[in-house]
């Protein structure tokens, strides 16, 4: 095309013909190409190897909502199941602010000291965040996120607390596998997390704090209630005293509840995590509790109570999700509920419309 700019006449400006673009990325650049995924067969090696790099990737592949990565994890687990159970497991539960991740460092670095393994996993349905969410961030436990034996995930990202915690509770079956012979489960003390890590461990320890009011108001009874152990934090400078009345406090209100399952009645003890006090003495009670359940074989009794919860969870959570991820279900219900709100149909019609719809067609 002609340009007026190439006239004779127009001085100090010339159009050339066009010249090839450079291309926009960088062509030194050496693109990464993702490792490929090992196989059931190399990731199970891997796990009972103690292979940490084999047993992240697997918990990344149960972490996952792709279904081929979902039935490759189940093939893992499977065949890791007969090399698990080995360990003791701990939920440890408390309010934001308790002080859990300052205890689980010292707690961690505590159950080390005489070798062993420990993993340190997380329930956290609430976080908004994916990786690296509130609860398990490795920076929070500064001394156990750089020991050789501590194996450190935080929560599977936000999703029901039934996924979340199914996921949990098949990561504990890896890390068992892999020659973890502790077990700490964190969940945050508000709401539904603790009944999902109370079903999944042996041993439940309750952080309080000593508060300046009534210590048991707020204090929801059943938390309480599933509590192996309580334990004061912050025992320390000051707080001493407030600290041990809250003990006083907490062991009359526990006399007050019936006894327990196990036969061991819960203890309260204050300590400091922060300046590391009283550290021995909840670990002193925590063996005497497994000295006790082992032996009277509650030990045993719960952990096959607890298999058998987490059979119908996970029928239970399967089902729903199948359900509820179905489009045509999806835009069915969208209109029955308009129905029912409307009071153009009951409940309970719309229901079972909506169930026989999906009886007859999809199962
Ligand atoms: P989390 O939210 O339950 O994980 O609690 P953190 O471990 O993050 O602790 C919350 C705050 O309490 C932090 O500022 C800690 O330094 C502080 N803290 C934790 N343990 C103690 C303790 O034993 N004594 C005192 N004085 N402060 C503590």
């Amino acid at each position: 095309m002609e340009h007026p700019e190439n006239d004779s006449q127009y001085i100090g400006l010339t159009v050339n013909e066009g010249v090839a673009q450079p291309p926009i990325t960088n062509p030194y650049l050496v693109r990464r190409r993702r490792k490929p995924l090992p196989t059931v067969g190399e990731m199970v090696e891997g796990i009972l190897r103690g292979d940490v790099t084999m047993l992240s990737r697997a918990v990344t592949l149960v972490e996952s909502l792709a279904p081929d990565h979902q039935q490759l994890a189940q093939e893992v687990i499977e065949k890791c199941l007969p090399y698990s159970g080995n360990s003791r497991r701990i939920g440890i539960t408390g309010v934001p602010g308790a002080g859990k991740s300052t205890s689980i460092d010292v707690f961690g670095l505590h159950v080390l000291r005489d070798g062993g393994r420990l993993a340190v996993l997380a329930i956290d349905p609430s976080s908004e965040r994916t990786r690296g969410s509130i609860l398990g961030d490795k920076t929070r436990m500064e001394k156990l996120s750089t020991h050789p034996g501590a194996f450190i995930r935080p929560s599977p990202s936000a999703g029901s607390l039934g996924g979340v915690a199914r996921k949990t509770r098949e990561t504990i079956v890896l890390c068992e596998a892999a020659g973890y012979n502790n077990i700490f489960v964190e969940t945050v003390g508000v709401g539904q997390s603790e009944t999902a890590v109370h079903s999944m461990v042996d041993f439940f320890l309750l952080i309080q704090l000593a508060g300046t009011g009534d210590e048991l108001q707020g204090i929801k009874r059943g938390i309480m209630e599933m509590a192996d152990g309580i334990v004061i934090n912050k025992a320390d400078g000051d707080n001493v005293d407030r600290a041990r009345l809250a003990q006083a406090q907490f062991r009359s209100a526990l006399r007050l509840f019936p006894p327990t399952a196990s036969g061991w009645s819960p203890e309260v003890l204050t300590y400091s995590g922060y300046f590391e006090l009283g550290i021995p003495e909840v670990w002193d009670m925590i063996d005497r509790y497994f000295d006790f359940v082992i032996g009277n074989g509650y030990f045993e009794r719960r952990r096959r109570e607890q298999a058998r919860y987490w059979m119908y969870e996970t029928i239970d959570e399967k089902l729903r999700s199948r359900f509820y991820n179905d489009p045509e279900i999806a835009s069915m219900l969208t209109d029955r509920e308009a129905a029912v709100l409307d009071n153009r149909q009951s409940s309970f019609i719309a229901a079972r419309d909506v169930l026989e719809y999906y009886f007859r067609n999809r199962m």
